[in-house]
């Protein structure tokens, strides 16, 4: 029996006692990932519980850029498929949470110092809108010089061109929470403050262990879902029997808030320095400058913004704008954890698919997924039920995750 004091049910169902304790999955971990995925399985019908350590999305799921956006940079790298699913995604979610994503104007300034030429992004906006399906959200311009004055004291010495298309941004926390309030809607269980301990795999069920709020809990579920982000291998290592783990690097990216008004939309620039994509979007009426990669090593809990970053994001931000930000402007400051699979290439220029792992080929009891983006976050976890529909039994569905409204979570669930 668990306890219905922690239990996050939303407000409208008064806290019910839950007599289960067998489920058809558990999920560990409450990002958008985890979240998506118990949304996903809810309304296939299955039974699931859901267990997050600390808070719903205060760990990468609060730390991203905030975008629902294809990834225009990602077609530098050939990562179409990529690009074309999360346009997908992104037109989904402007259309199923109209209150919490919101397409947006963005702005690619083209100096002569500029490393992609205006033909280079002419194409690919061309691209970017063929893979958008030529929708009137993927259409795209180049400004006229009188239109330049528009835009917020962008520096126009050495300005060749400037591209305007959209993308959307959302708040990613909001968003997560509004995801698992579908979930919960639908039947999903929530426990939290609840820290998965370990797991053993048998062939025809999972066996979890569970601290919550100290005392040990051990739950059964025909299958068990990894969405611990950057905790994914340290959650397997805690699995019986033992599963190799994917080889993955932790990059971090830090943003900063300066107290500076927010622009009119979300100016797409080209740091001085290497030449990286760094957003200076409006967040809460102030602007936002995102994001870094810097390569990190140790506990995943502990990641901070560095000084050396702050720096980075200031200097771009003066190199294109005419008043200047010192560090006393900055406002605030996070930093979140990318999981790339190792490579040797450099972090900006590796592969962002979502990568799922199995326990084995057919009839798998353990997912993980590693990496991914927030944008698909609905795609990925459509792929997770795929690879699990027979694992689990077999449901009467209550609804499809593509047409189902998200919309801004009440008090129910607890966040930072
Ligand atoms: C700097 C940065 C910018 C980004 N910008 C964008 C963007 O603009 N657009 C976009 O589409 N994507 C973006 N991404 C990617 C996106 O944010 C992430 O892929 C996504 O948020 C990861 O979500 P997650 O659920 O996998 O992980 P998380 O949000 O980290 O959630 C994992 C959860 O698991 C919990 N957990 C861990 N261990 C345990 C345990 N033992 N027991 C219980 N719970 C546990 C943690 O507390 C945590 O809440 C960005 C990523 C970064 C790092």
């Amino acid at each position: 029996m668990i306890s219905a004091d922690y239990c996050q049910r939303p407000i409208f169902k008064k806290a019910a006692v839950m007599a289960e304790t067998h489920y058809d999955m558990i999920v560990v971990g409450g990002g958008i990932h985890g979240a998506g995925v118990a949304q996903a399985a809810a309304a296939s019908g299955n039974s699931v519980l859901l267990l997050e350590k600390s808070a719903i999305g205060s760990a990468t799921s609060s730390k991203s850029s905030k975008l629902i956006h294809g990834g225009l940079r990602y077609l530098e790298s050939f990562q179409f498929g990529l690009v074309r699913e999360c346009l997908r995604e992104r037109a989904l979610l402007l259309r199923n949470a109209p209150e919490l994503v919101k397409l947006a104007p963005f702005y690619i300034p083209v100096y002569q110092h500029t490393s992609r030429r205006p033909w280079k992004i002419g194409l690919g906006l061309q691209l970017y809108r063929w893979l958008g399906g030529f929708n009137s959200d993927s259409r795209f311009r180049r400004l006229t010089r009188r239109q330049w004055q528009s835009l917020n004291g962008l520096i126009q010495t050495d300005l060749q061109a400037v591209f305007q298309y959209y993308d959307a941004q959302t708040d990613d926390i909001a968003l997560t929470k509004a995801v698992l309030q579908s979930a919960q809607q639908l039947g999903a269980e929530v426990l939290l403050p609840a820290a998965f301990e370990g797991a053993v795999i048998h062939q025809d069920q999972c066996e979890i262990h569970v601290a919550v709020s100290g005392k040990k809990r051990t739950y059964t579920s025909a299958v068990l879902v990894n969405a611990a982000g950057a905790w994914v291998n340290e959650i397997l290592r805690n699995c019986s029997p033992r599963q190799c783990p994917l080889e993955v690097d932790y990059v971090q990216g830090t943003h900063i808030v300066v107290n500076e008004p927010a622009k009119p939309g979300v100016f797409y620039l080209e740091a001085p320095q290497d030449q990286r994509a760094v957003f200076v979007m409006p967040w809460k009426g102030q602007c936002m400058i995102g994001t870094t990669e810097t390569v990190f090593h140790g506990d995943a809990g502990d990641v901070r913004p560095l000084a050396a970053e702050k720096n980075y994001l200031l200097d771009t931000y003066n190199h294109y704008f005419c008043t200047a930000r010192a560090e006393s402007d900055i406002v605030s400051a996070f930093a979140g954890l990318r999981v790339l699979p190792r490579d040797s290439k450099t972090p900006f220029k590796r592969a962002r698919d979502t990568l799922l792992l199995a326990n084995t080929q057919s009839r798998p009891r353990l997912i993980s997924i590693y990496g991914g983006k927030l944008t698909a976050y609905r795609s990925t976890a459509e792929k997770v039920m795929q690879r699990l529909r027979g694992s689990m039994p077999s449901r009467k569905p209550r609804g499809n995750t593509r047409s189902l409204a998200l919309q801004p979570a009440g008090q129910a669930i607890s966040g930072r």
